[in-house]
C-alpha cells in the first residue's frame, strides 16, 4: 500500500498520461500490471506505456468468447511491442460452463456470466499486485464518470490507475491515427466498444458508444469497475478460484 495515497490521488490529476504511468512503473515496479481488452483507449494506453517501460506487463481477461478481430489483434501488439500478453481464462470451460449454468448464460442471467468468465479470473489476477492500470475513461458510462487517475480499489483491494480518465474519444483517435497505432477493424464497422461475441453489436445511428455491449437489457458494465450482483451458486463457483 502507498502510504501517501491520497497526495498522491490530488497530485495525479494535474499529471499527463506519461506522468501517471511513470509513477505507476516507479511505485510498484513489476508489481503493477495493465489490464487490456484492447479497445482503442487500451491499445493508445499500450502504445504509451510500452515507450516508457520495455518491461510493461500487459495481461487480458479471455472470456474465450472474443472476436476473431481481437485474438489477432492481441498477436499483433505482441509482435509490434515485443511483449507478451497473458491470456487469464476462467476456470470454467465454455462447456463445463454450459452443463452447469446452461447453454446461453449470457443472455439468461449476463451478470452471473460476467462474473465467472470475467470479474472471478480478474479478482485471482489481482490479487498477486500491488497495482493495476486500466484505460476508462470518466466520459464512457455513467459509472465511470468519477473515476481518479490514481485511486484505491476497495473492490480488488490495490490501487487502480487510470492514466487516460480525462481523455475524449476525439483525443483518443487522433493520437492512434497520429502515431499509427494499429486498432480492432470491427472499430471501423461502427462496433464502438467491443467485448465477447455474445453480447457485442455494433451500434446504429444515434445511438450512444456503449450501446452495442448487452443490447436490449439495463446492463452496462461487465463488473470489472463497478460491484453487480450475482447469484449464490456463481459466488460459489468464483469464490473457490479466488477467495
Ligand atoms: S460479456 Fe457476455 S459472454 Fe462475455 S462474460 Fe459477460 S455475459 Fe458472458
Amino acid at each position: 500500500m502507498i502510504e501517501n495515497l491520497e497526495e498522491v490521488q490530488i497530485l495525479a490529476e494535474t499529471w499527463n498520461a506519461e506522468e501517471v504511468l511513470q509513477w505507476s512503473f516507479e511505485a510498484f515496479g513489476n508489481r503493477v500490471e495493465m489490464a487490456s481488452g484492447f479497445g482503442v483507449e487500451g491499445m493508445a494506453l499500450i502504445d504509451i506505456a510500452a515507450r516508457l517501460n520495455p518491461d510493461l506487463r500487459v495481461f487480458t481477461i479471455d472470456t474465450e468468447f472474443l472476436f476473431p478481430e481481437t485474438y489477432q489483434l492481441i498477436e499483433r501488439v505482441e509482435k509490434r511491442y515485443g511483449i507478451s500478453v497473458e491470456r487469464v481464462r476462467p476456470g470454467l470451460t465454455p462447456e463445463v460452463q454450459a452443463e452447469i449454468f446452461g447453454p446461453a448464460l449470457w443472455s439468461v442471467n449476463p451478470d452471473d456470466c460476467c462474473a465467472l468468465r470475467k470479474v472471478g479470473p480478474l479478482k485471482e489476477k489481482l490479487s498477486g499486485l500491488g497495482g493495476w492500470i486500466t484505460a476508462i475513461r470518466r466520459d464512457q458510462t455513467s459509472a465511470r464518470a468519477n473515476a481518479r487517475k490514481v485511486e484505491w480499489d476497495a473492490k480488488f483491494q490495490l490501487v487502480k490507475i487510470n492514466p487516460i480518465a480525462d481523455w475524449t474519444t476525439k483525443y483518443v483517435w487522433n493520437y492512434i491515427f497520429t502515431h499509427e497505432v494499429p486498432y480492432n477493424p470491427l472499430h471501423d464497422a461502427n462496433f464502438t466498444s467491443i467485448g465477447c461475441t455474445h453480447c457485442t453489436r455494433a451500434v446504429r445511428a444515434g445511438e450512444d458508444a456503449r450501446a452495442g455491449r448487452w443490447a436490449g437489457s439495463e446492463k452496462k458494465e461487465c463488473g470489472l469497475h463497478v460491484e453487480l450482483p450475482v447469484a449464490p451458486l456463481v459466488r460459489i463457483a468464483t469464490s473457490s478460484a479466488c477467495d
